[in-house]
């Protein structure tokens, strides 16, 4: 199953890529995780993108998108399938991935299109934290550590991700609206869109989007 994730900065994405990889047992691709990642290890390449992703601006999409590729076309556990987390994020990623899994042989099955209030988005954002070794997420208010400032699952130190403040995640939504939002009809154009109601709970949410897929799976078995 090639799966994408689309939703406004706050929708749940990784939070929901993390349990629905684990219920059909594909990969998990986060284009904002590998990005931290380059910074951390201090890369040239994290060097080049450290600015763009701490004010909340998009990095370039031939940076991106050469990202995906190498990942798509070098990983062996990609044949199982995988979930692809913010990622593409404007039209012309969105074609390029086309053009990359077509020269591999493969397609999207479809987009799930993540949909969330502002309310909510922003709710969910200010109060993330996230676990610096293992990226497990937390919330202070809806999903707390057992103990302060501790990972619940591997002891990491938790933080909250820079570009979690108000004014970047203001500045986030509003680039999402402009580049993103047109994601969201190239894939309803090719008849790829599932749209679910992200201001429900996590749990809700995975219901949600378990019966999409096994509705899907029976479908094209039928
Ligand atoms: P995320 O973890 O998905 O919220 O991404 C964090 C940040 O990484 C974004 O605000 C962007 O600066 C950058 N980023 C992640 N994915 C992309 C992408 N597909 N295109 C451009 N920038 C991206």
């Amino acid at each position: 199953m090639k799966l994408v994730l689309l939703g406004p900065p706050g929708a749940g994405k990784g939070t929901l890529a993390t349990l629905i990889k684990d219920e059909l047992g594909i990969m998990h691709i986060s284009t904002g995780d590998m990005l931290r990642e380059e910074m951390k290890s201090g890369s040239d390449l994290g060097n080049e993108v450290k600015q763009y992703v701490e004010s909340g601006a998009l990095v370039p999409d031939e940076v991106v998108i050469k990202i995906i590729e190498n990942k798509l076309t070098s990983d062996e556990q990609v044949a199982k399938g995988f979930m692809l987390d913010g990622f593409p994020r404007t039209e012309a990623q969105a074609e390029e991935l086309d053009k990359i899994l077509e020269k591999i042989g493969k397609s999207i099955d479809y987009s799930f299109y993540m949909d969330a209030s502002l309310e909510v988005v922003l709710q969910r954002l200010t109060g993330r934290r996230i676990c610096r070794d293992c990226g497990a997420i937390f919330h202070m208010t809806n999903m707390p550590p057992k103990e302060a400032g501790k990972c619940d699952s591997c002891g990491g130190e938790i933080y909250q991700r820079p570009d979690d403040n108000e004014e970047t995640i203001k500045k986030r939504m509003d680039v999402y609206g402009e580049n993103t939002a047109p994601v969201v009809e190239y894939y309803a154009g090719q008849g790829k869109l599932k749209k679910v109601n992200a201001d429900q709970s996590t749990d809700e949410l995975f219901d949600e989007m378990m019966a999409n897929v096994n509705a899907d799976k029976k479908a094209n078995q039928d």
